[in-house]
């Protein structure tokens, strides 16, 4: 796999340069008033508060804020219709200078688009494969907006491709041997190891013990990485 755009990447996460109006908060239906379900670290609970997101008419305001909000607080949290995760994910597809279009993500999660996206998803191993099929389609949109827009509609929108029918190896296996070189040059550029796993799709503490690893095997056969 090779990382799109990685020239372009942008030091920082977007700056909260001017401060933008808030008045969108009027119009969220949580109101601001966030139920325990936003804060949840249970599965089910955190899908419930991201369906909630997905009917919210200030998703993509809501999301923007989050993107520009400072680090400790948008790692908690559902937010924009994703959860803390996600958002780590999309911090390091900004990093990479892929910057989803998400008026173009909030079209494909459309009552228009939606049974395509969920069709493509059922049949599609991978975000590009997605992509490719939508721009067959005439829709001219880019990996990470497919993969917001599959976040908003309840997807996983792993960056590590579905395996080939037959294939049996575990997340780690593949991990190690298609994504390796992924892992390694994000690690020089800086990202963190539990923002790597977030990125390919394996969050949690054992997707950064699986990225952890692949950075101990590449160090071992001689690769020089940075501390
Ligand atoms: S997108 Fe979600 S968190 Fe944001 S305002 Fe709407 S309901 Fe609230």
């Amino acid at each position: 796999m090779t990382i799109l755009n990685a020239g372009m990447r942008r030091p920082t996460t977007p700056a909260a340069s001017a401060p933008a109006s808030q008045d969108w908060k009027t119009r969220s239906v949580c109101r601001g008033e966030l139920a325990d379900d936003f804060y949840s670290t249970i599965k089910s609970r955190k899908e419930r508060a991201r369906a909630l997101c997905v009917g919210c008419p200030v998703i993509v305001e809501c999301l923007n804020n989050q993107r520009q909000s400072d680090d400790a607080i948008y790692r908690w949290g559902v937010g924009g219709g994703l959860d803390p995760e996600q958002r780590r994910a999309l911090e390091v597809e900004e990093l990479l200078g892929n910057v989803p279009n998400l008026a173009m993500a909030r079209v494909l999660v459309s009552p228009r688009w939606l049974w395509r996206l969920r069709q493509l998803k059922a049949g599609c191993r991978s975000l590009e494969g997605m992509t490719a099929a939508l721009r067959k389609d005439g829709l001219f949109v880019d990996e990470v907006t497919v993969r917001v827009a599959v976040w908003w509609s309840g997807g996983e929108g792993s960056r590590m491709s579905r395996l080939a029918p037959g294939d049996k190896r575990t997340w780690r296996a593949q991990l190690r041997d298609d994504y390796a070189d992924v892992v390694v040059a994000l690690h020089e550029l800086g990202a963190r190891r539990a923002d790597i796993a977030a990125y390919l799709g394996i969050p949690g503490t054992n997707g950064a013990k699986g990225v952890s690893d692949v950075l101990k095997a590449a160090a071992a056969s001689g690769l020089e990485l940075a501390a």
